[in-house]
């Protein structure tokens, strides 16, 4: 296992990410709530050009999808912090084997080992 240095580092990366992430999120969602409002404000009655329509739907839809994926993230980053917390950090949840420390460091939240996440 992992010395509690080189733990505690990842921890530490751990939790710039998530406060990164976040933050990240945050900033999403105030940009949607924005783009909402604006919709409403600017163009109450007005029949809209569909394919301006179906831009903005997609800029609309993309945003979530990224919205989804950092939230997925997020789980990740906790459950690797919890996993910090109960000492079990660092093995593969699918093969029980060392994740290797190079894989922590560049993707600290990994729970899986490379040959388990193909
Ligand atoms: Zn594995």
């Amino acid at each position: 296992m992992t010395d509690s240095k080189t733990l505690e580092e990842l921890k530490q990366k751990l939790l710039d990410e998530k406060k990164r992430i976040e933050e990240n999120i945050a900033r999403t969602e105030a940009s949607r709530k924005r783009m909402d409002r604006e919709y409403e404000t600017a163009f109450p009655e007005i029949e809209r050009d569909q394919e301006e329509n179906a831009d903005e739907m997609e800029i609309y839809e993309s945003n979530l999808a990224v919205d989804e994926s950092m939230k997925a993230e997020l789980e990740k980053i906790d459950e690797a912090l919890l996993r910090i917390e109960k000492g079990t950090y660092g093995a593969c949840s699918n093969c029980r084997k060392e994740i290797p420390l190079e894989r922590l460091q560049a993707y600290p939240q990994a729970d899986t080992c490379l040959d388990c996440e193909k």
